[in-house]
């Protein structure tokens, strides 16, 4: 998909009440899993086909609702992995939290076949259309939508300067980790693998300083302590506070 193609993004402005561009998709529809990889001991992606299908732009996510027999309903959030363009198809990768009601679900129970109710896609603000130089920064599974950025950057043939920076606990903790290339910079925060240059050690100034980009948008997304420290130290390295977006995926840090 080129950049043309992407849908335009929802713009500030005065606030009317007015279907969303493209009408007023967000009613739920069924996702059929199509494909399930592990990507860490804690992490899957999950591939649906959707019945109606759902353009988004990278960034952007899903919402999930699970229904029990007895009528009782949980809805939770997830990032779409996937580069847009891929059909009716998206990827969405879930950490299995310990005691996570939706996440230990579709760990546990979800088998390819099954289907899913989804509504979305969802998000106006921590999105990346490709016209802008792009600094991401991921911790954990907060580096979903950042994958979608990056996808779409390769898959689009796009040129602005894009940089990633992943930070994990440890090797084993690292998802999509074929995927990485130049533009990206892996953390380790408590061991790195063997012979790696930098120590364990949590994302810090000298670390991120030299991979600032001029005029870029950065996009931070991890836990909420993760986000908070990430978005501190790119301000405190001149980033303007309006270039630092940020999305936070949860209460611990
Ligand atoms: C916009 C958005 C996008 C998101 N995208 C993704 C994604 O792509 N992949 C993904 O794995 N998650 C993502 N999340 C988080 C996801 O929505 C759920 O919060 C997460 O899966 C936990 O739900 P659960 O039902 O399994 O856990 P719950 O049953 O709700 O909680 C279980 C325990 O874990 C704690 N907890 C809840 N959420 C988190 C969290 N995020 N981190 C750490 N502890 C937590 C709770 O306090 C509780 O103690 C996203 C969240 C948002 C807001």
């Amino acid at each position: 998909m080129t950049e043309a193609s992407l849908p335009p993004l929802p713009q500030i402005g005065p606030v009317t009440r007015r279907p969303p561009v493209g009408g007023p998709p967000r009613t739920w529809q069924t996702g059929t899993v199509v494909e399930i990889r592990d990507e860490t001991p804690r992490m899957k992606t999950f591939r649906l086909s959707l019945a109606e299908g759902a353009v988004h732009v990278p960034g952007q996510h899903l919402m999930v609702r699970l229904t029990a027999p007895d009528g009782y309903t949980a809805q939770r959030s997830y990032s779409i992995a996937s580069a847009p363009g891929e059909g009716s198809e998206v990827e969405l990768m879930v950490e299995r939290l310990v005691d996570g009601e939706v996440s230990g679900y579709l760990h546990d129970e979800l088998r390819v076949g099954d289907s899913l109710e989804v509504r979305g896609p969802f998000g106006g603000w921590f999105v990346w259309n490709g016209r802008s130089p792009a600094l991401l920064v991921g911790g954990g599974s907060g580096v979903v939508p950042l994958m979608s950025m990056l996808r779409h950057h390769r898959a689009a043939g796009i040129t602005q300067p894009m940089r990633l920076v992943v930070s994990v606990r440890s090797p084993e903790d690292l998802p999509f980790a074929d995927e990485y290339a130049e533009e990206t910079t892996l953390i380790f925060t408590r061991r790195t693998p063997d012979g790696w240059a930098r120590p364990a050690g949590r994302l810090d100034a000298a670390t991120l300083e030299p991979l600032l980009i001029d005029g870029a948008t950065a996009y931070v997304c991890g836990s909420t302590g993760f986000a908070e420290h990430a978005s501190q130290l790119l301000v405190s390295l001149g980033a303007p506070v309006g270039s630092v977006r940020v999305e936070r995926y949860g209460p611990t840090s």
